[in-house]
This record gives C-alpha cells, structure tokens and sequence, in this order.
C-alpha cells in the first residue's frame, strides 16, 4: 500500500496511516458528532458534541490499531516479523513477512485481534457502568466504544479469507486435513462468497431501503474482501506450484544489457530498436549498475539524447530489487508482489547472471504443467 504517513513506531512497528484514513476519519467523526451523539443524547453545547465526537473517533481507531497490534505482537512471538501496520479507509492491516508454518501458530495469531477487541470492549462497558449517572459525555464515549469493539470482533470473526474468522477456519481445516493449499483454497472461497453477500446485501440496503450511504458502504467492503480473498487465492495457487524452485529454475539468461557509459541516442539507435526490447539492465563487463525502462528514455527530452548518458537516467542499482541465484522462487515472487514489479535482475556475487519477468514464471509453470511434471 503506498502513499501512507509515517507514524512512528510501536513496540518496534512501524505505524502508518493511508491517506484514505482521513476519508474514513472525517466520516465517522462528522456522523458521530452531528448525528449519533446528538441523537442519543440533549442539551450539550456543539463544542461538547464535537469534542465527544473527535474524541470517539480517535479512540475508535486506537482501538483498530490495539487490534492489529495484537495480531503483530503474537507472530512476532512466534519468530514470524511484522513489518508494519496500516490503517486504512476499511480498517486497518498488519504487513506480516510470512505465513505462519503451522496451523497452531496460525490460529493463535488470528484469534488474538478478535480477543483484544473483545477485551477492549469490555474495559469500555465497565467504564461505562462506573461513569454513567456521573458525566454524560464521558459515559456516552464509553458505550459507543464499548459497542463498537464487540461489532468489530464479530465482524472479523466472520470466516472468510481475509478476515480473522477466515484464518480461524483455514487454521482448522489444515490442521485437520494437513493440506495447507486445499485449505487455503477453501477458506479464499468463502471469502468471496462473503464478499459477493456484502455486495448483494449493499445492493438491497440501496434500492429496497433507499439507504444509499450504508448500501454503498457495504458494497465497498464486499468489494475489497473479494478482491482480498482473491488475492489469497492466486497466492496459494502460486505457492503450491513455485514450492521447491529457485531463481535459477525461473529465470531467463536471455536478457538485454546495455553499458552506461553510452548515450541515450546510441541506447536508442543500438540497443532499443534492434532488439524491440522494452527494459534493459545496465551493466559494465558483468557489473550490475542499474535498470532502465523505455520510461525512463522518455523524461529525457528528445534534443538532449545526444548528451545524456544512460548511467544518468537508469534507477541505479542501489534502488533496484534485486533477487540471487539460489534464491527461492516463491520470495522473489512475494518480492515483486511487496513492491508492484514485474521483473527483477538476479545477481551471482555482483554480476548479473538472468532476469526473472512475472510472466516468465507463469510461462514456466505452465510448460511444467502441460509436460505433466
Ligand atoms: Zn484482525
């Protein structure tokens, strides 16, 4: 996910917000502030209204990450990093490294966001009990607090991939069957079905109810848990079939290299039109200095092509993804997955050996599959 804020850090995370955040922020402070509050409760000043309503929001989301937190700090237990958490206009997400590699692991690192939540709820209904009859406002927050965690542990609790509920069940079914894909492939399933039930449940809201905003809310949701759940899906697919290769099976040693030293006009003339090709590496006697696409070619104006040298526009090296030899094909493919890319040089102690294209590995598995092995 890009275009997130940095935060800062919890207990070594790293915390960020998605600019989407603010849509949802804003919604639900407005809604809370001009609405529900005053609804529920009279006679308070707007300034009240409004601090209750920022105030409710910001712990609300507290909560969210209290939630996440607790998913983080219970792989990170079990030897599996997290690399941040995000919150985002539909909630939030922890950037776990990896799949857990048993299913007790997994069980107890989605169970643990739906407990906290739990927990948090209740800490809430029992400042609530202590407060109401003393200060409304503050006994009005604690309810709606209260609230709100209990319908956002249920909501996870729900068991479709990728919800908590649907780790839950992927959980038991591998631990029954031993089959982690199969149970992966069930679990992402549900997910969709899930999420196609949001979209229908939307749809009803908005045209039998005539409640367009909350229609369209669920509509959304259903949205992203199909797009989530199906994610997944590919994923486990891409898991089972890559198990037990590395670059070296995946790669293609057939790769464009240009050196830097040349021009952009010679690049063009020597290097680009011959071989039709549209990213080239860049390397000098075998050193990998960097990549370049026809983008790249493009900022440079076309009557400075004559000056500019290709080492001054390729992403130099330091900025590249790269993957090794003897890497598994499986990370290489998360690699790419983690930073939006299609393909990445593979390196042998500094040199550039290959290249591995998204689509070559597709090609790759499906070669294997039509030859039956
Ligand atoms: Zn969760």
């Amino acid at each position: 996910m890009g275009n997130a804020f940095n935060l800062g850090r919890l207990f070594g995370i790293q915390v960020r917000l998605h600019y989407t955040w603010f849509i949802i922020f804003v919604l639900i402070t407005v809604s809370l502030s001009w609405q529900y509050f005053p609804f529920y409760y009279h006679g308070w000043s707007w300034l009240m209204y409004w601090m209750v309503g920022i105030a409710s929001s910001l712990l609300f989301f507290s909560s969210v990450l209290a939630h996440e937190l607790s998913h983080s700090l219970v792989s990170r237990s079990g030897g599996i990093p997290v690399k941040s958490i995000t919150l985002f206009i539909f909630g939030g997400v922890a950037h776990i490294a990896r799949e857990p590699e048993k299913a007790s692991a997994e069980l107890k690192m989605a169970v643990a966001g739906p407990a906290c939540s739990l927990a948090i709820g209740g800490l809430f209904g029992l400042l609530w009990f202590l407060t109401r009859g003393t200060f409304e406002p503050l006994a009005a927050i604690a309810f709606w607090l209260a609230q709100v965690n209990v319908v956002l542990a249920a909501f996870n609790l729900i068991p479709g991939f990728p919800l908590d509920g649907g780790r839950v069940f992927r959980s038991i079914l591998w631990r029954a069957t031993g089959n982690y894909g199969r149970s992966t492939r069930i679990a992402t399933r549900v997910g969709q079905g899930v999420g196609y039930l949001f979209i229908l449940g939307g749809i009803l809201i908005m045209f039998i109810l005539h409640n367009w905003f909350s229609g369209l809310w669920l509509v959304f949701i259903g949205w992203f848990l199909d797009n989530a759940a199906s994610a997944s899906y590919r994923q486990a697919q891409w898991r089972e079939a890559l198990q037990g290769f590395t670059a070296a099976d995946v790669m293609t040693a057939d790769y464009p290299v240009a050196p830097s030293d040349i021009t952009v006009s010679q690049l063009v003339q020597h290097h680009v039109f011959p071989s039709g090709r549209r990213f080239f590496m860049v390397a000098d006697e075998g050193r990998l200095q960097g990549m370049l696409t026809l983008h790249n070619i493009k900022s440079v104006p076309r009557q400075d092509w004559d000056v500019t040298l290709v080492r001054q526009i390729m992403i130099p090296v330091d900025k590249l993804k790269i993957a090794y030899l003897n890497q598994d094909a499986l990370s290489i493919m998360e690699q790419m997955d983690e930073s939006a890319i299609n393909q990445i040089p593979v390196v042998s102690e500094g040199r550039v050996v290959g290249f591995v294209a998204r689509d070559d590995m597709i090609r790759f598995l499906r070669t294997r599959s039509e030859l039956g092995i």
